[in-house]
Order: C-alpha cells, then sequence, then structure tokens
C-alpha cells in the first residue's frame, strides 16, 4: 500500500485524483488551504480510513512519510489566480519548494501538475513539448504563468542536483463534474449560464480556440505518468480544438437552453489558439484520451444541474 500525498486535493482535478487512487488501493493525505477547493468535493472520502484531509498552505513547509506526491495546488482559473497575484506566485514557487524538500527527505517520486500556460499565447501551432512559449512576464496572466514556469525549473534542478524523481505535465484546459460554481472558467460558465437561462458571456469575437479534455481521462494520464519512468515534460490534453464561439453552441444545444450569445472585452494576453501535440504522451505513456466533448458535456451538465 503506497502513502500518497495529493496538494490541491480539494479542488476539481485534485477530488478526482484523490478519489482514484484511494480506489487503486492507496493511502492518500489530502492538503489543501481552501482557496479555490472545498470540502464539499472531497465529502464521500472523508469516511474512508485510508483517507486523511489536512487543512493547510503549501507555501509553508509540510512534513510526513509519503512515497508519491501529486503537486495540484495552485488556483487555475484567471479570475481566482489574479484575486491575488503575489500569493499565486508563492504558491507555485514556495509551494514546489516545499514540496521538493518533502520528497527530498523522504525519497519520494514527485509530480507536478504544470500546464500550457507555459507556452502563453503560442506562435506554434499545435503546441509540442519542445516549444519554449511566448509569455509576457509581466502581464496579468504572468503570476499563474511564470510560476508555473519557475516550478518546472526547481523541479529540473532537484532532479540534476539532488537526484530526485520529478516528473512534469503539461495540462491542458480540463473540465467536468466539481468544478467550483464560480469557477470563472469557460465550460462551467457557460454550461451555468445556459442552465439558468442567462446571457452566455463570450469573451472577445469567440473566434480563439481551446481544446477541451475530460477529467477522466487526465486522471488516467496523471497516474501513468506516476507510474511509468517518464520525467517529462508531457502534455496532457484532449487535442480535438474548437472556438469558443463553437462550444457556446454545443451547450446550448446540449442544454436545450434559451440563452442568447453576449460578447464582452477579450482580456489581455488571453491566447488566440490552444491544441496539444499528445504525440509523446502516446509515445512514453501509451496515453489518448476517450471521451468526445458531447460525452463530457453531458456528464458535467448533469452535475451542475444537481448542484444548482
Ligand atoms: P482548482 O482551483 O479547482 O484546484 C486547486 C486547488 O488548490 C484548490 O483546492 C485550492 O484550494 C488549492 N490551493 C490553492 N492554493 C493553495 C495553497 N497555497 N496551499 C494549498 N492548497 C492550495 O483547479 P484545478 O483545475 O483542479 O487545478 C489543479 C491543478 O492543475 C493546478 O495546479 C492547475 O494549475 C493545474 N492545471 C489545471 C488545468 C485545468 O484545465 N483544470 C489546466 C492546467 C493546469
Ligand atoms: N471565456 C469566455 N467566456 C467566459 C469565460 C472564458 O469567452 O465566461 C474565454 C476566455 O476568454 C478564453 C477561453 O474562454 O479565451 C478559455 O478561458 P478559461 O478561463 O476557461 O481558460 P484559459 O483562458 O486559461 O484557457
Amino acid at each position: 500500500m503506497k502513502r500518497i500525498l495529493v496538494t490541491g486535493g480539494a479542488g476539481f482535478i485534485g477530488s478526482h485524483l484523490c478519489a482514484k487512487l484511494l480506489e487503486c488501493g492507496n493511502k492518500v493525505i489530502c492538503l489543501d488551504n481552501l482557496f479555490t477547493g472545498s470540502v464539499e468535493n472531497i465529502k464521500p472520502l472523508l469516511g474512508d480510513k485510508n483517507f486523511k484531509f489536512f487543512e493547510h498552505d503549501i507555501t509553508e513547509e509540510y512534513q510526513d512519510e509519503v512515497d508519491e506526491i501529486y503537486n495540484l495546488a495552485c488556483p487555475a482559473s484567471p479570475p481566482h489566480y489574479q484575486y491575488n497575484a503575489i500569493k499565486t506566485l508563492k504558491t507555485s514557487v514556495l509551494g514546489i519548494i516545499n514540496m521538493l524538500e518533502l520528497a527530498k527527505a523522504c525519497k519520494a517520486k514527485i509530480l507536478q501538475a504544470s500546464t500550457s500556460e507555459v507556452y502563453g499565447d503560442p506562435q506554434i501551432h499545435p503546441q509540442s513539448e519542445s516549444y519554449t512559449g511566448n509569455v509576457n512576464p509581466v502581464g496579468p496572466r504572468s503570476c499563474y504563468d511564470e510560476g508555473k514556469r519557475c516550478a518546472e525549473t526547481f523541479m529540473r534542478e532537484y532532479r540534476r542536483q539532488e537526484n530526485i524523481d520529478t516528473k512534469i505535465v503539461r495540462i491542458f484546459n480540463t473540465y467536468g463534474p466539481n468544478m467550483a460554481i464560480n469557477d470563472g472558467r469557460v465550460v462551467s460558465n457557460f454550461i451555468i449560464q445556459a442552465l439558468r437561462n442567462e446571457d452566455i458571456t463570450i469573451y472577445g469575437d469567440g473566434l480563439q480556440t481551446r481544446s477541451f479534455c475530460y477529467i477522466d481521462d487526465l486522471i488516467e494520464g496523471l497516474i501513468k505518468m506516476m507510474e511509468s519512468p517518464a520525467i517529462g515534460p508531457i502534455n496532457l490534453g484532449n487535442p480535438s480544438e474548437r472556438s469558443i464561439l463553437d462550444l457556446a453552441r454545443l451547450v446550448i444545444k446540449l442544454t436545450s437552453s434559451n440563452s442568447k450569445i453576449t460578447y464582452k472585452p477579450l482580456p489581455k494576453d488571453d491566447p488566440m489558439r490552444r491544441q496539444p501535440d499528445i504525440k509523446l504522451a502516446e509515445k512514453e505513456l501509451g496515453w489518448r484520451p476517450k471521451t468526445d466533448i458531447e460525452q463530457g458535456l453531458v456528464k458535467t451538465i448533469e452535475y451542475f444541474k444537481e448542484r444548482l
């Protein structure tokens, strides 16, 4: 039985990961400061004797005996990571130092949840891991993008200097149940607006693109990464690319909503196109997402119907 630490375990991705790791017969320790996560997300796990939750901020030191660490703690939605940009930077930078020191102390493997945002507003399409990105160091998204880039550097240097078994995955837009009602990212926003028959808010002209991955597929990729000899960085995402306008129309159709589309200003530095090249994940992990967008949206819509 492995002892596995999941930071950010009460968040959207973290709560699914904790559930899956428990289901596979592990002991799971979840750390979360509940900034964007909630106890509601891990409620079904709290009664399990192999699950422990500690309210803890990863910018503070943490000591334990663990075999593996998944470092997911960090707000991921633009309005949330911009709310206290300095704190976001500290979470990525001090947080990874604390987790790497823990990995060093107990000789644990450590996986860092990095992001497609390390590519910034990409000038190469689709984005493969060799692309070094186009990131503004002083813009509204920099606290997130540069914090995550710096965390990747810490991961690599602890591997080089301290021999820590580090693994970096770059996650592309992922959606599904357990996203917070007030998360602010596009899939949950559109579904909630559609279910309430409110206007669907498109930022800009809606022709910018993203490639959306369903949560179950991502969780499988994260666990495969931890279990494989791969060190990354490796992209994890669904390569099926679509425009935000297209997504809005699909959500309206699947919810049979009366919502109308309205247009709001495009936030500064909002990437225009994003699509993962997942050849490396296919080769090194034998992983590729299975859930198409309609299937994934239907499950997510069901979740939000119950929540609202
Ligand atoms: P989320 O906001 O739902 O989860 C983040 C969790 O981290 C929350 O539970 C939050 O309370 C916790 N947290 C934040 N700061 C913390 C701190 N200082 N100490 C302890 N806990 C803290 O977001 P998510 O979508 O589940 O993202 C999880 C991870 O995956 C993040 O690191 C994010 O950057 C990364 N990621 C997610 C996506 C995506 O599309 N969902 C894409 C790329 C990367
Ligand atoms: N977006 C939108 N309406 C919303 C929320 C987001 O049009 O209510 C757009 C946003 O400007 C971006 C895309 O959808 O172009 C994805 O945004 P999200 O915040 O989900 O993720 P990220 O920009 O970090 O990929």
